[in-house]
């Protein structure tokens, strides 16, 4: 067996994380009230996170949990120097959002057309051209407007889906405007093999899009694939505080990274996420009190590194 040579790109100095568990990881929760939801927001905002996926602008009979989107948003302290962002599925919601003030805002398409029609009721390629139209009406706002793509690394219904398939999807959505794409492991399938195919594949040809990757632990790869993706040069993800909202497909398995886990290695390599990870513990602990369920996160269950007693 020869050596082989294993070059390592120098990883990022700073990493932009964005809270997703009062939006992502509350829709995925048991509703609780709207007062909670403000507290969690709050106390989000002052752990010294960068941004916050704040709410969703849906229909209330198809998400119960963020029927009150605009009275959370309302009661929020906003916080200088912390970017919130609305998630919308049309026009309606995107009108909602920008009436709301919301300057970032993501729409969402789904690689896999099954869980694309699932979803909506649409095929993949007629969300991309409803998508088309709500860029237009976004720009036409001052507002950016993110897509992300759902199932990027595998579907629940469809199995594998190919990355040359989701990098046809950034080519479109790039010359449509959109300012940044986001790729949803939506039901926790990826590996770092998956975000290294998917990376390559995206990059190869769209090398200048920004990247936003949201990883779900489902199945306990959520920390190896961000690493494999800071490789890549990625700087943005997502993360839910304390692992909030679980796996839609999988009752009782966990879902969103948790904020705290991504934050707590990040720092131990040096690397700058602006979060008060004791803070964020905190906010963490909150949810947790908030949704009256243990949340999945490690850092919450062991406490962080730093907080061990030496061995004797
Ligand atoms: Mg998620």
């Amino acid at each position: 067996m020869g050596s082989e040579v294993v070059e390592m790109r120098e990883l990022p100095g700073v990493v932009s994380i964005r809270e997703v568990g009062p939006r992502d990881g509350l829709q995925n929760e048991e509703p609780i009230p709207t007062e909670a939801k403000v507290r969690l927001l709050d106390a989000l905002s002052r752990t010294g996170v960068r941004r916050i996926e704040a709410v969703s602008f849906v229909h209330p009979k198809a998400i119960p949990q963020m029927a009150d989107a605009d009275e959370v948003w309302q009661r929020a302290t906003k916080v200088d120097g912390v970017r919130y962002s609305a998630l919308v599925p049309n026009t309606r919601g995107a009108q909602r959002a920008l009436a709301a003030g919301f300057t970032e805002i993501e729409v969402v398409v789904s690689a896999s057309d099954t869980h694309n029609r699932r979803n909506v009721n649409r095929s993949t390629a007629e969300s991309l051209d409803d998508i088309a139209e709500l860029i237009d009406l976004l720009h036409g706002a001052s507002a950016q407007a993110e897509v992300i793509i759902a199932t990027s690394f595998g579907c629940p219904y469809e199995g594998d889906i190919d990355p040359a398939r989701v990098a046809d999807i950034v080519d479109r959505v790039v010359a449509d405007g959109a300012d940044r794409v986001a790729f949803g492991d939506t039901t926790g399938m990826g590996t770092p093999r998956r975000v290294r195919d998917l990376l390559t594949a995206v990059r190869d040809r769209n090398a200048d899009i920004p990247v936003l990757l949201h990883f779900h632990n489902t199945r306990g790869t959520a920390l190896a694939n961000l690493l494999t993706a800071l490789e890549f040069g990625v700087t943005e993800f997502d993360a839910s505080v304390g692992g909030l909202g679980g796996c839609p497909y999988a009752p009782g398995a966990s879902g969103n990274l948790a904020t705290e886990e991504a934050v707590h290695m990040l720092h131990d390599m040096g690397i700058d996420t602006g979060i008060d990870l004791d803070a964020l513990i905190g906010a963490a602990r909150l949810a947790e009190d908030l949704t009256a369920r243990p949340l999945p996160s490690g850092i919450l269950r062991a406490g962080p590194r730093t907080a061990l007693t030496p061995h004797p």
